[in-house]
């Protein structure tokens, strides 16, 4: 370990691995499941730019040995080609658990994750997401809602994990006094996200770039609350950090219509882009919106960049990995 000064001054809990960063600040060993990931990366960069030493863990499921490459260099980061599903021991302070394609690994890759924050006394963040709320009958949702998810519908084996998850990130801390912290997630947007992988922004944004018809699923009435993901990082490390367990929803509250979204992409992108409609997904949620006044209140966070300053964004970083595309090298 090398001493490093640069970083701040705020005191934070941590049991191993430490070196002074700072008066009062000691260098943290930071696991990040799903560091490959859209999110994991930008919050893998946060970390070490603070002088933090992190570890990611990622299968490369949908994550991508690019979104950090840029970090390979750096003696303070490490990759670690693992799946969650199997357990893992390491020495660390904390614990940023977003890797997560689908349910099995919302519940057994939580559980091996908590399993290893108690063994090694480390803290738990848990990414949970606004889906706990289900096509919510409540708007906007506080963390109080107890959701509306349908059990055995199609997008259940996501949310139902989810919600697992963190009745067992609960259960940990009850039973075991594991350190927790629970996120909710709301729809978050930015450069690294994956291409193909359907989501609204993605879609829209990929589909101007590459000259086609916006495709907007059923009226496009229905919305969604779109987050930049250095807000969402933001929000990530002060829950992680500060003294309460939650859940706390994490999103920007300017709401959108989808085909209002897909005025945001046309004036960002390409004034000629045009939308086609598409018949809409089984149980798709009509609006979402979160409630943050508990973030704000206790976590002193709220989100800075609304849509239109953050979407200009991600153009770049999408123009380069679609041009890449056509030439071969793979996004
Ligand atoms: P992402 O797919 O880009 O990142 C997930 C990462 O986890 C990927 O790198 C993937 O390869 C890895 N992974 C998946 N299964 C794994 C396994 N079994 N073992 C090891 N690694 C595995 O997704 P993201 O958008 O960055 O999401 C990160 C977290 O935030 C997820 O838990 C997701 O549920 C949550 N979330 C995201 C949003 C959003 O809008 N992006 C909204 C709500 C919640
Ligand atoms: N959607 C759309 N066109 C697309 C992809 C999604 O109109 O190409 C709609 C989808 O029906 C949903 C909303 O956009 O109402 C958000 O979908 P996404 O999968 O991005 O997020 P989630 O439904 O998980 O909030």
């Amino acid at each position: 370990h090398t001493q490093d000064f640069s970083v701040s001054t705020k005191p934070v809990h941590g049991k191993v691995g430490r070196v002074p960063v700072g008066i009062g600040r000691r260098r943290m060993r930071i696991v990040v499941t799903g560091g490959a990931g859209f999110v994991g990366s930008h919050l893998a960069d946060k970390l070490i730019g603070r002088g933090d030493q992190v570890i990611v863990i990622d299968n490369f499921f949908t994550g991508r040995k690019e979104n950090v490459v840029h970090l390979f260099r750096n003696p303070r980061f490490e990759l670690i080609r693992h799946d969650v599903v199997e357990s893992i021991l390491l020495e660390v302070d904390q614990i940023y658990h977003l890797a997560c394609p689908a349910s099995p690994t919302n519940v057994m890759g939580t559980l091996n994750m908590l399993g290893l924050a108690k063994r090694v006394g480390a803290r738990f963040l848990l990414s949970s997401t606004s889906e706990v709320y289900g096509d919510p009958l409540q708007h906007p949702q506080k963390e109080t809602y107890w959701g509306n998810v349908n059990p055995i519908g199609e997008r259940s084996c996501y949310d139902e994990g989810k919600r697992t998850a963190e009745t067992l990130t609960m259960d940990y801390h009850r039973g075991a006094g594991v350190e927790v912290r629970i996120a909710r997630i709301f729809n978050t947007y930015g450069p690294r996200m994956c291409l193909d992988d359907g989501r609204v922004v993605s879609n829209f944004v990929a589909q101007a770039i590459r000259k086609q018809p916006m495709t907007v699923y059923g009226d496009g009435k229905q919305t969604r609350s779109f987050q930049y993901v250095s807000d969402l990082v933001d929000g990530l490390v002060a829950l992680m950090e500060g003294e309460h367990i939650g859940p706390f929803n994490l999103g920007n509250p300017g709401e959108f219509t989808m085909l209002e979204l897909a005025e945001v992409v046309k004036d960002t992108i390409d004034p000629s882009a045009t939308i086609e409609y598409k018949p809409n997904t089984a149980d798709d949620p009509h609006m979402r919106k979160p409630d943050i006044s508990k973030a704000k209140e206790l976590l002193n966070w709220e989100p800075k960049i609304p849509l239109r300053e953050g979407l200009p964004l991600m153009v770049n970083d999408f123009r380069n990995r679609i041009l890449n595309e056509g030439e071969g090298k793979g996004a």
